[in-house]
């Protein structure tokens, strides 16, 4: 469990991460309306540092490990700025991290480094056109070829596409699945457009055609890619539901804000019963998601493994509530909730992905109550 008060550490992170988001406020609006990196908010979250929270401390990061609370943290405070500053932070701790845990010492030595100062961006590339939350059904293959292999394939909807240094890929190999690491200008890789999605994002979908992959480029060991996919997963999911309580908090804040100042029926909206109730729930909700996502990952800390069932139930209770909650303000705001490009417009659009991606809600229920009954069907099922 989590304490109920954050430690000085993580109140001075949450001070740092406010006066970084301070800075990429006036680019937010522009920023989030942009499926290519923003270069102003991308040097401001150079400048800034907090990418070291992504990296082991060896390879110029800030702490020893990485910090599932510190990430979580920071990517809440993020996201109420700008969607477009939490994905260049988010994105390179994901797609970096399998390096981290089963890169070459040469290849960790050569881009962490670079991935600390956002020299390099990273990305990893799971989704196939085929293959979304069923990712054991990749088609995305490398073959040996001479004293390498050769990789085949397409990869969708992968974030920071076209503008990462390297890509994390996971790749059918055999019987099994091996992630690979393949450069940007790596020759027979190309960048197709991923269709435009309703809240802007940095995406392109891969293609690989005999793109050569060296026994230095195979991360980790071969035919276990799929534990670097999950250990990703298991570090990182819970930092989703630190930014979907971002993005709820930064959506009841205009909600609030209206509530208070719109005058109707001879008082502000704020007095009448029904938005009251709206105001509450909402305000309920968020903090119930917070300390669920705060102690999440706290566990994730210890052991992000042990505690994914944690972190699943963080991010799908945290990114539904983000969901009822900017609903609730559009409704709340009547007519100007509805207003194009208005901050409480732009909060819907990107509130949505955030039940689908790194665990749709209906999967992330799939696995918590796989959990729940492990022990009693291992009983039923050895009858
Ligand atoms: C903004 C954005 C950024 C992304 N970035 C990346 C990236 O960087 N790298 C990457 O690899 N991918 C990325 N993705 C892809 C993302 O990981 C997938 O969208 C996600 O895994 C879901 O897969 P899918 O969209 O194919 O949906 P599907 O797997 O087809 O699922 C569709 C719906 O069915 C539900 N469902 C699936 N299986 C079951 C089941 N067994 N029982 C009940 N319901 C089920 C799902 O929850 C979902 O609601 C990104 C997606 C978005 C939207």
């Amino acid at each position: 469990m989590t304490d109920f008060e954050l430690s000085p550490h993580y109140r001075e992170l949450q001070a740092e991460a406010r006066a970084v988001a301070a800075q990429v406020e006036p680019f937010a609006l522009e920023a989030d309306a942009m499926s290519v990196v923003h270069e102003d908010v991308l040097r401001i979250m150079r400048d800034s540092k907090l990418f070291e929270l992504l990296v082991p401390k060896q390879y110029g990061g800030r702490d020893e490990q990485l910090d599932p609370l510190a990430i979580a943290l920071v990517r809440e405070i993020l996201m109420a700025t700008s969607s477009h500053a939490d994905s260049l932070f988010a994105l390179q701790g994901i797609g970096s991290y399998s390096l981290t845990r089963g890169g070459k010492p040469e290849y960790q030595q050569e881009w962490l480094p670079k991935v600390a100062t956002g020299e390099a961006l990273a990305a990893i590339g799971l989704t196939e056109p085929i293959a979304g939350s069923d990712l054991k059904n990749i088609t995305t293959e490398i073959v040996p070829d001479g004293d390498g292999f050769v990789l085949n394939g397409e990869k969708a909807f992968i974030s920071n596409g076209g503008a990462a240094a390297f890509y994390n890929c996971l790749a059918r190999d055999g019987d099994g699945h091996t992630m690979v690491f393949v450069r940007g200008d790596a020759e027979g890789l190309s960048f197709l457009p991923t269709p435009e999605i309703a809240a802007p994002h940095v995406l392109a979908d891969l293609k690989f055609e005999n793109v050569r992959i060296s026994a230095d480029d195979i991360v980790g060991v071969r035919g276990k890619g799929f534990d670097l996919a999950l250990a990703t997963l298991a570090i990182f999911r819970v930092s989703v539901a630190g930014a979907s309580l971002g993005l709820a908090e930064a959506a009841l804040r205009e909600a609030a804000r209206h509530a208070g100042t719109r005058i109707q029926f001879g008082k502000p909206l704020a007095r009448q019963g029904a938005i009251a109730e709206m105001l509450a729930d909402s305000w309920t909700e968020l903090e119930a998601a917070r300390l669920l996502t705060y102690a999440a990952a706290s566990r994730a800390r210890q052991d992000p493994a042990a505690a994914l069932h944690h972190s699943s139930a963080a991010k799908l209770f945290a990114s539904e509530s983000a969901g009822k909650i900017v609903d609730r303000a559009v409704q709340i705001m009547g007519r100007w909730g509805l207003i194009k490009d208005s901050k409480i417009e732009l909060l819907t659009r990107q509130a949505r992905p955030m039940r689908i991606y790194e665990g749709g809600s209906q999967v992330l229920r799939l696995g918590i109550s796989r959990e729940l009954v492990a022990d009693t069907l291992k009983t039923t099922e050895a009858k």
